[in-house]
């Protein structure tokens, strides 16, 4: 055991503890206040100059005092609107929130991988960015972005860090290209004119409509674009109509758009934009019209060749087997998504389920909840991931690049 693995385990009582009063005090997206004190409070303890940013976003940089590039390291911080049904001894405190995902833990790995790294600041040759970012669940990444996290210094690479129940605890999943999805959210008014069922003639059924559209939308998936890249439309909501003898004037309809590949306004294949085509082109079929509203949420997170493969040889020495290192891809969502679209980044899933412990459930369900044993991992997958970055710095291709270009 080397000196940093020794520290880590000596700061795990200290993780658990960050990781628990997190859990106990949740807050929703963007009013994370006290959750942004606490983290300012441990950065300024250990030595750190602190801002916030986006409101309730919290940013520390270790400079090593030489120049290199630099790396941003990021954790969420937000909590979910769900009510705790767990026993836990430290249960959520704040009733209807809950940090049904994971953040807590994020947090509290970052806090104690930015300590060690401070401590150990001799491997660093440039700056590492600790970023906590707020409101991960409804796309606050992009705020961050458009108030300058990558600016100043300006930020090379990116590293986040998820824990994950659907894989066991002990295992860690590193995969390059996608690893999750695109997310777009439909809200889609048809209009008809309403009248009497047993007179249909004299009015235009927006009903018969939904249900073609509903059907229609899928051929998206199975005639339109590639079956080996993942697409998925859901219809979430309908809701029209009174009562059994009349045809309503209106439907409306709710429902998500995934694809787990570039889908987004670059990319060839736009699924968002057949489904747009199709719906009006139905709803045209059936004399309706219709008002379709889309709201972007994410666009999918790419994994970066070189970043995955140094955070692949990362893990290689953190775990005991190489067996430990395995694939994962989902098409949910996650906005670190948006930091890996402006920097090479890589985004890694930490193993978190442990049937034993009850640590099985999905991620939002009321009673999630983690294998805690976990976050020494976790704390030293981030460490060594910047030591291997910043040795690694003149093998990195995409830094090169950014050298020239300063230079020029
Ligand atoms: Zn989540
Ligand atoms: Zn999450």
């Amino acid at each position: 055991m080397d000196h940093i693995q020794k520290r880590i385990l000596e700061l795990k009582n200290e993780t658990l503890e960050l990781r628990r009063h997190f859990h106990m005090n949740p807050e929703l997206g963007f009013q994370e206040f006290q959750t942004a004190d606490k983290i300012e409070n441990f950065l300024q303890d250990i030595g750190l100059k602190t801002t916030r940013m986006t409101q309730t976003g919290v940013v520390a940089v270790l400079d090593s005092g030489r120049p290199g590039p630099c790396l941003m390291l990021r954790a969420d911080m937000d909590g979910l609107p769900v009510t705790e049904e767990t026993d836990l001894p430290y249960k959520s405190r704040n009733k209807g929130v809950m940090h049904a995902c994971g953040h807590d833990a994020h947090m509290a790995m970052l806090l104690t991988a930015a300590k060690v790294l401070k401590e150990n600041k001799a491997p660093v040759t440039g700056k590492i960015k600790f970023v906590f970012q707020p409101n991960e669940e409804i796309a606050g990444a992009i705020h961050m972005i458009e108030d300058g996290v990558l600016e100043n210094p300006k930020v090379d690479a990116a590293m986040g860090l998820h824990v994950w129940t659907p894989v066991d605890s002990g295992k860690i999943a590193i995969t390059p290209g996608p690893v999750m999805g695109g997310l777009d959210v439909f809200k889609i008014t048809i209009h008809g004119k309403g009248g009497h069922t047993g007179v249909p003639e004299d009015a235009v059924d927006p009903v018969i409509a939904a249900a073609n559209l509903i059907q229609t939308a899928q051929i998206i998936q199975t005639r339109e674009i590639s079956n080996l890249k993942a697409t998925v439309i859901m219809f979430g909501k309908i809701k029209g109509g009174t009562k059994s003898n009349i045809i309503p004037d209106k439907v409306e309809l709710e429902g998500s758009i995934r694809f787990l590949y570039p889908g987004g306004p670059e990319s060839e294949e736009k699924p968002t934009q057949r489904f747009i085509r199709i719906a009006e082109q139905v709803c045209l079929t059936h004399r309706c019209t219709c008002d379709i509203d889309i709201i972007h949420e994410n666009i999918p997170l790419i994994n970066h060749a070189e970043m995955t493969a140094l955070a692949r040889e990362t893990a290689l020495d953190v775990f005991p087997s190489e067996k430990d290192l395995i694939d994962n891809q989902t098409i949910a969502s996650e906005d670190f998504s948006e930091f890996s679209r402006q920097v090479p980044g890589v985004f890694v899933f930490l193993g978190a389920g442990n049937d034993a412990l009850g640590a099985n459930l999905s991620h939002h369900h009321p009673k999630f909840n983690i294998d805690e044993t976990i976050l020494p991992k976790g704390v030293e997958m981030l460490v060594r991931s910047a030591f291997h970055f910043f040795e690694k710095a003149d093998q990195l291709s995409f830094l090169k690049q950014n050298q020239k270009e300063r230079v020029k």
